[in-house]
């Protein structure tokens, strides 16, 4: 079982391998630009080279791109889906030139318009990303907590949305601290079984190429994004320990977005945490 984390790039994508491999990781999550900004700085020859010298290096593989949290590709405002498309497909180019697996996004929010309106325009800003980027990297669609409007909470919205792209570029990230907040209970074992049963069947199990595995400050079906520690959140020691014995999972990666013992993002002792239980 390969088990990651979420690592800072700043200073240049090359440089997550050495955060990756100071925390014990086997694989890792990056940004490609900055989450918050809309700008995406094209990736050039030299950072390429330092960033291939050092994943033949450090062999931790493979690597993972996180989208910016402002991408909104069901927003019904024009402009602000325009920008979203356009940073996606920056990001995507990203991704495909450094060989990652693939960029994670979030759904995001249909602003209260519902569903059913904004579908078609999401899958034509998916279709036309697959198409403008050539490569091997895969758009992993990421399963949301379910608030303010979030598309994505449910595997029908998932379903729904990847059934229409009409290139096979396409799989889910599921976060598990955003399932459980949105109603699907992974912490014991029926509702493990209940929940791969029905991914397997709206979904299928084909499709799950990623996990963001963290646990839960809020309750279940709270509808909150909010990450804990692995063991000390309501999804606990011993949801987690289920979760990771499912079969399922047993060759997707798995990447750590906790918050840190000190506050400083996933570290040594979570991913410990998480080989512990596996072991
Ligand atoms: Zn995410
Ligand atoms: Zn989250």
């Amino acid at each position: 079982m390969l088990v990651g984390a979420h690592v800072s790039a700043s200073g240049g994508i090359n440089k997550s391998f050495k955060r990756g491999e100071e925390i014990g990781a086997d694989c890792v999550q990056i940004f490609v630009s900055s989450p918050r900004t809309w700008s995406v700085k094209e990736i050039n020859e030299d950072e390429l080279e330092l960033y291939f010298d050092e994943k033949k290096r450090s062999k931790l593989s493979p690597t993972l791109v996180h989208g910016k949290y402002l991408i909104s590709l069901g927003s019904p405002d024009k402009k602000l889906l325009q920008k979203s498309s356009l940073a996606l497909s920056k990001e995507f180019s990203i991704t495909n030139k450094i060989g990652a697996l693939g960029l994670v996004f979030h759904p995001a929010s249909h602003r209260g318009v519902g569903f059913k309106k904004i579908k078609n325009q999401f899958v034509d800003a998916v279709n036309q990303t697959l198409l403008d980027n050539k490569g091997e990297s895969l758009l992993l669609l990421e399963t949301s907590a379910g608030s303010g409007d979030h598309i994505g909470s449910n595997f029908n919205e998932l379903a729904e949305l990847i059934n229409l792209v009409d290139n096979k570029r396409i799989g889910i990230c599921i976060d598990t601290q955003h399932l459980w907040a949105s109603g699907y209970d992974i912490s014991s074992h029926k509702g493990l079984e209940k929940t791969f049963e029905d991914f397997d069947q709206i979904i299928g199990i084909e499709k799950l190429k990623a996990i963001h595995l963290n646990d839960s400050k809020k309750e279940f079906r709270s509808f909150v994004d909010r990450h804990e520690n692995i063991g000390d959140g309501y999804i606990g020691y011993s949801g987690i320990k289920n979760f990771l014995s499912r079969k399922e999972v047993s060759n997707i990666p798995i990447y750590l977005e906790v918050p840190g013992i000190n506050g400083g993002g996933p570290d040594k002792e979570n991913i410990q945490r998480v080989k512990n239980l596996t072991s």
